[in-house]
């Protein structure tokens, strides 16, 4: 059974992370970023941790960090959004999924979900009582497929979970795919819960544009993001979702019963990174962009197809050449053993087991550990 939607699983990210420690492997695996937290940040947190407050802070989060939210909405997609009625802080995107489904599905709503799909989404949608129909991208373009995302529509249809930039595909939605969903919300009465956590990591002058831009679309978006990656921070675990009223406030009552707030000093910094200069967010990509070329670089050294990289932190390579097994897991397995770099079988992203010629690595790191990484792979292949 594969791991997306097999609940109460190890999922791939726990399990390699945790074989790479115990084989003192380099961890490409799990997607989390070395020494890139902006110092600046790190500074107000302490400080406030110095300072408090210590209790409960509002149920929808400190108005600092609703209102920087909003500002951010405004300054980086043009969105106007009243910080009062329309932002919620949550533990992570991971939370602000996890409420978006428990408070806005019924037992049976179906809920279109594009693979490769990041592991939650299929669980917590089962968990809410809802049924995940996964509709196939294929590489190595990952173009939106249109007729099968119509083929896939019924009239419990209820939700489609957007998620660009795309994990681990690197996919950025375009403006006509965009246009035509924005469309499909409309004529199916349809919400979105757009995960838009990689939504500062694009490259080569590419830049994101959420799907609540559109105006047709802007009532029936859940826009989340994440200070975990917008800030290489992803053990804080703070998130933040915009929506319409209408849809804020159930999905407010289930954050209300799952978590309830959200660590005051962690959203007073997190409001203060979203308030960071141009120079911030410019040099993030700038630096990404680098690490990405001594990757890629590396992994092709190393023999490797390497699939174009959009946005995201990750890389995906095609192992068709190297893989004597058509199995991704195997092989990664084998990688992290062999050579002693951890990888991502990329059927995890998938509810079939069929997709087998992908695996991914995350390039979130300092220099030396790609460099590093790069000749492990070279002396392995
Ligand atoms: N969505 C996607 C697509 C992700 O890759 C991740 C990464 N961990 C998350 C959500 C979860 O973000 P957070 O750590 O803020 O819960
Ligand atoms: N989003 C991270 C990734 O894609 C994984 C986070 C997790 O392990 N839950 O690597």
């Amino acid at each position: 059974v594969n791991p997306v939607f097999a609940d109460g699983r190890t999922s791939a990210f726990e399990a390699m992370s945790r074989l790479a420690i115990e084989l003192g492997a380099i961890n490409l695996g799990q997607g989390f970023p070395e020494a890139l937290e902006p110092p600046e940040l790190i500074e107000v947190a302490a400080a406030a941790l110095h300072s408090g407050p210590h209790q409960y802070p509002p149920m929808l989060g400190l108005p600092t960090l609703r209102q920087a939210v909003a500002e951010a909405n405004l300054r980086f997609q043009g969105i106007h959004t009243d910080w009062a009625t329309e932002v919620l802080v949550t533990s992570g995107a991971t939370e602000a999924l996890a409420s978006s489904f428990l408070g806005l599905l019924e037992t049976g709503d179906e809920v279109i979900v594009f693979q490769p799909a990041y592991d939650s989404y299929g669980s917590m949608i089962r968990r809410a009582g809802g049924v995940p129909v996964p509709v196939r991208l294929d590489p190595p373009d990952w173009t939106l497929p249109r007729e099968r995302i119509i083929a896939a529509i019924t009239p419990r249809t209820r939700a489609v979970v957007i998620n660009t930039p795309m994990n681990p595909c690197g996919k950025i939605f375009d403006d006509a795919e965009l246009a035509f969903l924005a469309g499909l919300l409309e004529r199916h009465d349809l919400v979105a819960i757009c995960d838009e956590v990689y939504e500062h990591l694009t490259f080569d002058g590419r830049r994101h544009r959420s799907l609540m831009t559109l105006p047709e679309a802007r009532g029936r978006c859940l826009r989340i993001g994440s200070a975990g990656k917008s800030f290489s921070v992803t053990g804080w675990k703070v998130g933040y979702l915009t929506a319409a009223p209408a849809l804020l406030g159930p999905v407010a009552r289930a954050h209300h019963y799952l978590t309830f707030t959200v660590p005051p000093a962690l959203q007073v910094a997190v409001a203060a990174g979203l308030r960071l200069g141009d120079a911030y967010f410019d040099g993030l990509r700038t630096t990404l962009q680098e690490r990405r070329e001594r990757l890629a670089s590396g992994l092709r050294a190393a023999g490797f197809t390497v699939l174009d990289c959009p946005a995201t932190y990750f890389l995906c390579v095609d192992i068709s050449a190297q893989a004597a097994t058509e199995d991704d897991v195997a092989f990664c397995d084998q990688l992290l053993r062999e050579s002693g770099v951890a990888a991502i079988p990329v059927s995890t992203f998938y509810a079939e087991r069929d997709m087998h010629r992908l695996i991914r690595f995350c390039f979130a790191k300092r220099a030396e550990t790609l460099n590093e990484a790069a000749s492990r792979l070279r002396a392995w292949g």
